[in-house]
């Protein structure tokens, strides 16, 4: 087992460190006051392959590994969940198009959201009644000729309203989830309709949007992978995902914990720095301890990914904890900051409002819990 970094991972690691200090950071405020959509930032990631960490060279990706890139990830949530969430679904739609696409579509789709040109890629599986049980799907595409005919609509697409690359699953048959399938469509293809923007509790400068699809007409060669593949394509996809929440939670809950060290140095209460008073001192402990195991569990997932390893169980479980455990440092740092964490002077309520969605999106802690279940089941014998 070994616990230390590569070189290339310390260098992304250190690369995302600096632009999320420098760059992300300072406008995190901003973005999540006005609900503004970072998109300068976007193509700034790309070019320092932040977009497709784990996508080879040849496509534009900096072909650094998962493991690099859930090192990122941790890295810029820590500066800004928001903008982080968009470069999450970039790398998960460039990941899904490089693992299952022609070649042709990786030179031109891969490329496109790995080195930001698209600005940034989405990822549209869920709709108004379909969002755990994805497999209930509703929005239809039709062979029509020489062509693919999308009719329906789908819910808070990440990005949606801004994305150059969208990754789209639609019913190709009545077959259940064989009867799935997925489809790469461009930002303006005609019939792409994009909603108002949700207003949400957090994550104020992600965009989430309603997107649909008005006899949206698409060349045949956009579909992605065979004709009914579409559901497994959807698990892989958010396997892979669940990394980079769980990513997400880890920078999201140690800039929760870092606010709360820094403030209890600084704020005084009965004549003394709160930071010197043990109740507070063994929160931060137990936050910091709880924040390295939920990194381990993250890490260990992305290190079998990496290898090709299976990484199912490993992913759900690291999304349940680092999720959870987010939610819970982030209350504790509202906590510590006293009322000073509940107004916006200070950063720890948007942490918390960013971390809530962290238990629900890319799979709810209850569906990882079935997950786990279910692997476990596997491999328990009689
Ligand atoms: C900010 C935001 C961004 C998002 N971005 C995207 C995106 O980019 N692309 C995309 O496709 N989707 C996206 N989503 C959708 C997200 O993945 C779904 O909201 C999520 O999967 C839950 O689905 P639901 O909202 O329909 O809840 P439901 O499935 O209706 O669940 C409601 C409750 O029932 C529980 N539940 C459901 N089924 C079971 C079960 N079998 N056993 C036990 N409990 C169960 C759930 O855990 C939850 O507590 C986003 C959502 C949000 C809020």
């Amino acid at each position: 087992m070994n616990f230390e970094l590569n070189e290339t991972q310390s260098l992304i690691r250190d690369t995302a460190r600096k632009f999320a200090r420098e760059v992300v950071a300072p406008q995190a405020r901003k973005l999540d006051r006005e609900a503004l959509f970072p998109k300068d930032v976007y193509p700034k990631l790309g070019e320092l392959g932040l977009l497709g960490v784990n996508i080879p060279e040849p496509y534009g990706g900096a072909q650094a590994g998962v493991v690099s890139y859930a090192l990122a990830m941790i890295e810029i949530s820590a500066a800004c969940a928001s903008t982080a969430v968009g470069m999450a679904v970039t790398n998960m739609a460039a990941e899904l198009i490089n693992a299952y696409g022609t070649e042709a579509q990786k030179k031109k789709h891969v490329t496109a959201l790995a080195t930001g040109q698209a600005c940034v890629g989405a990822f549209a599986l869920s709709e108004a009644h379909a969002g755990s049980d994805a497999g209930a799907l509703r929005t239809r595409a039709e062979k029509k000729g020489d062509r693919w005919v999308l009719n329906g609509s789908k819910q808070w697409i990440t990005s949606g309203a801004h994305a150059g690359v969208i990754v789209v699953w639609a019913r190709t048959s009545d077959a259940g989830n064989k009867g799935l399938s997925c489809f790469i469509v461009e930002g303006g293809t005609p019939g792409l309709i994009v909603g108002k923007a949700e207003d949400k509790m957090g994550l104020k400068g992600s965009n989430t949007v309603p997107l649909t699809f008005e006899n949206l007409e698409l060349p045949l060669e956009n579909l992605l992978a065979r004709e009914g593949d579409g559901f497994k394509l959807a698990m892989v996809a958010l396997d892979g995902g669940r990394i980079g929440i769980s990513a997400q939670a880890c920078g999201v809950g140690r800039a929760a914990l870092e606010a709360s060290v820094r403030y209890s140095k600084e704020r005084k209460a009965f004549g003394q720095a709160i930071g010197g008073f043990q109740a507070l001192r063994f929160m931060m402990a137990d936050m910091h301890t709880r924040l390295q195991a939920a990194e381990l569990l993250c890490l260990r997932a992305a290190t079998l990914k990496e290898k090709g390893l299976p990484f199912t169980r490993e992913a759900s479980m690291a999304k349940l904890f680092c999720s959870e455990t987010s939610n819970w440092v982030c209350d504790r740092a509202v906590q510590i900051h006293g009322g000073y964490g509940y107004i916006d002077e200070f950063p720890v309520e948007r942490y918390l409002r960013d971390a809530r969605v962290q238990t629900i999106y890319e799979g709810t802690s209850e569906i990882q819990r079935l997950v786990i279940a279910r692997e476990i089941f596997k491999t328990v014998s009689t």
